[in-house]
């Protein structure tokens, strides 16, 4: 599967845990990020991961695009919803596309659990 992986700052050392959690998992599917996701995810975790532009300089919105494409299966992304984020309107964009095209999007780490009870 192509996964996404998406933490607002204050998520990122969840993101961060359940990677380290699933590591072996995640290495059997394709990987993009935002770009500070991403890279801090690599170092951590040793993931090779795409990483596309940091989220408020544009990388939600690249995502976005890849999901229009239909070249993203599944978006792990752990949002903060106590910080307001100067790229809002970009990470609204990206969870309407995602139901637009019926993409499965966790939000938190217990529905990204429970994402990862089905997937192999
Ligand atoms: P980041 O972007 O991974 O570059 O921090 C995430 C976001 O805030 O959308």
């Amino acid at each position: 599967m192509k996964m996404a992986l998406i933490a607002h700052d204050k998520k990122k050392d969840d993101m961060i845990s359940f990677c380290k959690k699933h590591v072996e998992v995640l290495k059997r599917h394709q990987l993009f990020a935002t770009g500070t996701t991403g890279h801090i995810l690599m170092k951590e975790t040793g993931l090779i991961i795409h990483c596309f532009r940091s989220g408020p300089l544009g990388g939600d919105q690249e995502i976005g695009a890849r999901v229009a494409n239909g070249d993203i299966d599944i978006i792990i992304f752990f949002r903060d919803p106590l910080t307001a984020q100067p790229h809002e309107p970009d990470v609204s964009a990206l969870f309407r596309l995602a139901d637009v095209y019926k993409i499965p999007l966790a939000s938190n780490t217990n529905t990204a659990e429970l994402f990862f009870q089905t997937l192999q």
